[in-house]
């Protein structure tokens, strides 16, 4: 499974449709400062599931939608589409049967988000669950953030823990045993 194609609308700076095509091997972006680079590997974060509107430098999740400029109005929406080439046919089960996986996340003002995992409608759980069993994910090590290795480097123990199991791929196994202690 490997990421082909990241969609924004309204998304941040990103006011425009963007169209991302994201080819086998390393992608690099560049640009002056205040473009939008971290604005781009946020929507990827974003549409993944994450959930902390801090990690997306904001107060609330709505501060994700474009907030307009003197010459623009605001949106009253902001999505990313995620398409993932899975012709490998690696996406975990649930998930595995196309070629194509296309994700979607909405935000509305007001509203909160919606899921889409190829048009049929799915739950943020789902969606995170997708990527952590891929061990990418919102969370996952393979995004590092300015300032995260020390992070890492003076996380209490449970906290590093977490991150190595991100990276191992057990993630999720860890979020449905947490879940059922709950129950
Ligand atoms: P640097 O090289 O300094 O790291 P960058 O290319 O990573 O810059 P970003 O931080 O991605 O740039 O983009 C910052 C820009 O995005 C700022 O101009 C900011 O005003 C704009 N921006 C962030 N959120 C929104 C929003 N909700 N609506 C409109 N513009 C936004
Ligand atoms: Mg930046």
């Amino acid at each position: 499974m490997r990421f082909s194609r990241l969609r924004l609308n309204g998304f941040k700076s990103f006011v425009d449709p963007t169209d991302l095509i994201i080819a086998d091997g390393l992608t690099g972006v560049v640009g002056p400062n205040g473009c939008g680079k971290s604005n781009l590997l946020e929507a990827l974060r974003w549409v993944m599931g994450e959930n902390r509107a801090k990690a997306m430098r904001g107060d609330g999740m709505e501060d994700v939608i474009f907030a307009g400029t003197s010459a623009r109005g605001a949106r009253n929406f902001a999505e990313v589409v995620l398409q993932l080439d899975n012709s490998d046919r690696l996406a975990p089960s649930g998930f595995n049967d196309s070629d194509l996986l296309e994700v979607v996340r909405r935000i509305t003002r007001d509203a909160g988000s919606a899921y889409k995992v190829n048009t049929k409608d799915v739950r943020a759980r789902d969606v995170q669950m997708l990527f952590a069993d891929a061990s990418t994910g919102a969370h996952s090590p393979s995004l590092v953030r300015q300032g995260q290795i020390a992070e890492l480097i003076n996380a209490k123990p449970k906290n590093r823990r977490r991150i190595l199991e991100e990276a191992a791929g057990i993630s999720g196994l860890y979020q449905r045993r947490h879940e059922a202690e709950l129950k």
